[in-house]
């Protein structure tokens, strides 16, 4: 037989790869090698049973003779990558009238029965290819079920049941690789990443019935939960049953492990249940992984007939690696290696628990991770209510503006009907940590009846409980269980190795002093993004935002900018302390007016108060300052231009906070960021100023300071007269939210109504705004980084968009040399880990 490289005792020494033969063919055969119980295995390779499905009759004859004459065998799939499937396993090949009789003696009649009576069905419904529903009307098990399967078998198919071995064989094999071939079968593997002609290997394995005198039965082992991934032996066990019946729903299986709630197989077979531990504990530094043990016991003994890898959850699979890696069983890079990044965001945030059941009421785009159950609210006057009184809501609205900022704050989770990646409440949504879901727009939003209409017809009002599972995009009805965030040392644990790694810096888009916090628990490494207009969502701030971008006459704007410059130095001042002497870059009001707007009676009102004007003049002023297309209009660099005393004022707050934090500690060198440029005249006028400003705050204090100026490349011009830009400035940060949506000629703001049917039709990979356009948006990014880079070698290149926190498209920074990333704080563990895992 060892001559034959298709059919292969599966020995220490036996040449079987997973390549060739399949993974679970090369598992065994590390068991073999362990010296672990498992039963006399023959492998057969992908080849052998290509040749099977095309019709060839395999000579099995030195396969049979590799078992004794009267055992019974199983058949099991054997895929290169076990994920991708395969059919069935076939167990008690080898059954017969004959056998019937001889076990009925030795196991006992319901035992032979039970045996064959499975073997008869699983033959008739995979093999000859019976409707399952033939069997329906046999409601008798034993030797009388048994009676009428074989009758109705004979009936059906005109034929005695097959009784010799080898022929029960050759045709369970056969149909199990024309199974593979079959196309819902490739449409599965494919789906699940097999290559289109992957292929099947067989393993067949001499039976351990798992029935019969003594203790006999099976199960599967864990040493592990793997919800949690905390050490914990963890299986189900049923006596007198095979395969994997012991996990079957309703069955009455046992625990592993001595248990309050019923009996355990440590109390029935407590010799087999510490082989059992013993074995699975090699198993796992052996194959340096957690395993699942598929084990059959005979009459008190234990058999293992195959490990598989534990199915897991994210927080699972980060603990298993760190644990792993600690117990010095594979070295911590590998660990780093082992944790998918985007699987971090459930672990930063509560989360849906994976077995609760879910009421999906519809999916929206997942903007903001984690998962918040809440009654839900229409306002975000009703939402600071609900928060004052203790009651956690979800703000529900259309859309979401600054003067919904505050109820955010109030809420635990935001739902919108508009809105893409990029729109206000998802980059507000990321930066507070809050779960949030926008474009659900299958749902009927009718605000001014305050309630919310589900696809399948359900309405729900204010005070109805919903769920936002931001990890997933799905609104569910009501109250799942929850998993907690597993923020605990085995994360931090992984986060210092991935660092050890990294070799691209990465940065938090903070604008708030708890956004900074929030970046340096996360080690973030600076600030590389701080939206200056966002420091003004506070509605006693918003206010006067509003009357700065109201006022007509330059000593009206000077009035409120002087009320502008302490708020705005205190914030900087605290920014600095926070970052502990780390770079923080301050980008320059890029307000586009339409968010700025009171677009509300009340914030129409409270403006006309404010600036002692009647409500008629300011909606007057409203519509007259309403741009058609806002996100090109009068916003970044052209305010900075046209109404210069605003960046002057900031210029202003940013150095003299500059001075007051370096005097606590390290000197300061803040980074002042012009946003939206695309010529580079407009970075002359501001750099200019701002010099002039840095000057003055110099003279008057009599204390010198650094300060780095640097620009936002956003749009497609500013990229391809990178050359002309760079050597004006010290750093190029590229905004690749507005730069996809200037590239694409795609609103981000309105992306989300069309956005899933794009993605579902293929016209667009992934999102453009969650996942950055390699082919399109990245090429003008290596342009704009060439031409600066050649034109100023020294400039500091980096991104801050929303994508600096997405794998694949740090994967794209790093390979165009930038020197980091900047997303927002709750996604850098998911960047830090991202960047390790580009470097190893
Ligand atoms: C960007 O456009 O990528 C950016 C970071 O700026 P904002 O999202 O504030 O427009
Ligand atoms: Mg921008």
């Amino acid at each position: 037989m060892q001559n034959n490289p298709h059919t292969t005792l599966i020995t220490s020494e036996a040449p079987v790869a997973a390549n060739t033969h399949g993974g679970r063919a090369k598992c065994l055969q590390r068991l073999v090698r362990l010296e672990l119980p498992v039963p006399r295995t023959v492998a057969l390779s992908f080849d052998a049973v290509h040749q099977i499905s095309d019709g060839q009759v395999p000579d099995l004859a030195a396969v049979l003779e590799q078992f004794e004459q009267t055992a019974l065998l199983c058949v099991r799939p054997s895929s290169e990558d076990p994920d991708w499937g395969g059919p069935g396993a076939i167990l008690n090949i080898g059954m017969n009238d004959a056998r019937y009789v001889d076990l009925s003696d030795s196991m006992g009649v319901e035992a032979a029965a039970a045996l064959y009576l499975r073997f008869v069905q699983s033959y008739a419904v995979h093999v000859a290819r019976l409707d399952p529903d033939v069997f329906d009307e046999i409601d008798s098990d034993g030797r009388e079920g048994l009676q009428e399967s074989l009758r109705a078998y004979e009936d059906e198919t005109d034929e005695a049941f097959p009784q010799d071995r080898g022929e029960q064989l050759i045709a369970v094999l056969r149909s199990m690789a024309r199974a593979w071939e079959g196309t819902s079968a490739r449409l599965l593997r494919q789906a699940k990443g097999a290559p289109a002609d992957a292929g099947l290997g067989l393993v067949i394995q001499e039976m351990i019935p798992g029935v019969g005198q003594g203790e006999c039965g099976s199960g599967v082992l864990q040493l592990i939960d793997p919800t949690t991934g905390l050490p914990q032996i963890t299986g189900r066990y049923l006596s007198q049953s095979q395969g994997r019946d012991a996990l079957g729903e309703g069955v009455a299986a046992l625990y592993l492990e001595k248990d309050p709630r019923g009996k355990s197989l440590e109390e029935v077979a407590p010799k087999a249940f510490a082989d059992l531990k013993t074995h699975a504990a090699l198993m796992r530094v052996k194959l340096r992984e957690e395993m699942q043990v598929e084990f059959v016991i005979e009459n008190g003994h234990v058999h293992i007939l195959d490990g598989v890898r534990v199915q897991r959850s994210a927080r699972a699979a980060m603990r298993i690696a760190v644990r792993l890696a600690e117990d010095g069983i594979i070295p911590p890079q590998e660990a780093v290696m082992r944790v998918d990044p985007h699987s971090l965001n459930e672990l930063l945030h509560r989360q849906v628990h994976p077995d609760a059941e879910r009421d999906t009421l519809t999916t929206g785009i997942a903007a903001s991770p984690g998962a918040a159950t809440g009654k839900i609210v229409f306002t975000s006057a009703e939402a600071q209510a609900s928060a004052a009184r203790g009651e956690p809501c979800i703000l529900v609205r259309r859309e979401t503006s600054p003067e919904d900022v505050r109820g955010m704050h109030a809420a635990v989770a935001v739902l919108t009907e508009k809105g893409g990646m990029t729109s206000h409440a998802a980059v507000i949504g990321r930066g507070l940590g809050l779960p949030c879901i926008v474009g659900a727009s299958e749902m009927r939003f009718q605000t001014k009846k305050k309630q919310l209409m589900a696809p399948d017809g359900r309405v729900f009002k204010t005070g109805d409980t919903l769920t936002i599972d931001g990890s997933s995009g799905q609104v569910l009805a009501g109250r799942p269980t929850m998993l907690e965030a597993a923020l605990d040392d085995c994360f931090q644990t992984l986060m210092g190795w991935a660092d050890a790694e990294r070799d691209i810096a990465i940065r938090a888009n903070a604008d708030t002093p708890a956004d900074a916090q929030t970046a340096r628990n996360f080690m973030a490494q600076g600030i590389g993004l701080c939206r200056t207009e966002h420091m003004f969502f506070d509605p006693g701030r918003l206010i006067v935002m509003r009357e700065m971008i109201f006022a007509q006459t330059s000593s009206g704007r000077e009035a409120v900018l002087e009320r502008l410059l302490p708020m705005q130095r205190d914030d900087f001042a605290q920014l600095f302390r926070i970052m502990e002497g780390q770079p923080v870059c301050i980008r320059l009001f890029d307000p586009p007016l339409h968010e700025f707007l009171p677009t509300t009676r009340t914030g129409q009102r409270e403006l006309a108060e404010a600036l002692d004007l009647p409500v008629s003049d300011v909606e007057r002023r409203v519509d007259a300052m309403t741009e058609y297309n806002p996100m090109l209009g009068l916003r970044g660099v052209r305010l900075g231009v046209t109404v210069p005393e605003i960046y002057d004022m900031q210029a202003r707050a940013i150095f003299e906070a500059t001075l007051e934090a370096s005097k606590d500690g390290a000197p300061v060198v803040p980074e002042v960021m012009i946003p939206l440029v695309s010529a580079k005249r407009e970075v002359e006028l501001v750099k200019a100023r701002i010099d002039s400003v840095a000057a003055a705050v110099a003279g008057e204090r009599g204390q010198e300071f650094e300060y780095r100026l640097g620009v936002m490349v956003e749009t497609p011009r500013a990229c391809l007269r990178a050359a002309e830009i760079a050597p004006q400035t010290a750093f190029l940060s590229f905004g690749t939210n507005d730069l996809t949506q200037m590239t694409y000629g795609l609103s981000r703001d309105d992306a989300g109504r069309f956005m899933s049917a794009y993605v579902r039709q293929g016209v667009f990979v992934e999102d453009p705004f969650h996942v950055l356009d390699a082919d399109g948006v990245g090429e003008l990014l290596k342009l704009g980084a060439e031409r600066g880079r050649q034109a100023q070698p020294e400039v500091t290149l980096s991104v801050c968009g929303e994508h600096g926190g997405n794998p694949e498209s740090i994967a794209i920074c790093r390979e165009l040399g930038f020197d980091y990333v900047s997303c927002s704080p709750f996604r850098v563990p998911v960047a830090r880990l991202a960047a390790a895992q580009l470097a190893i």
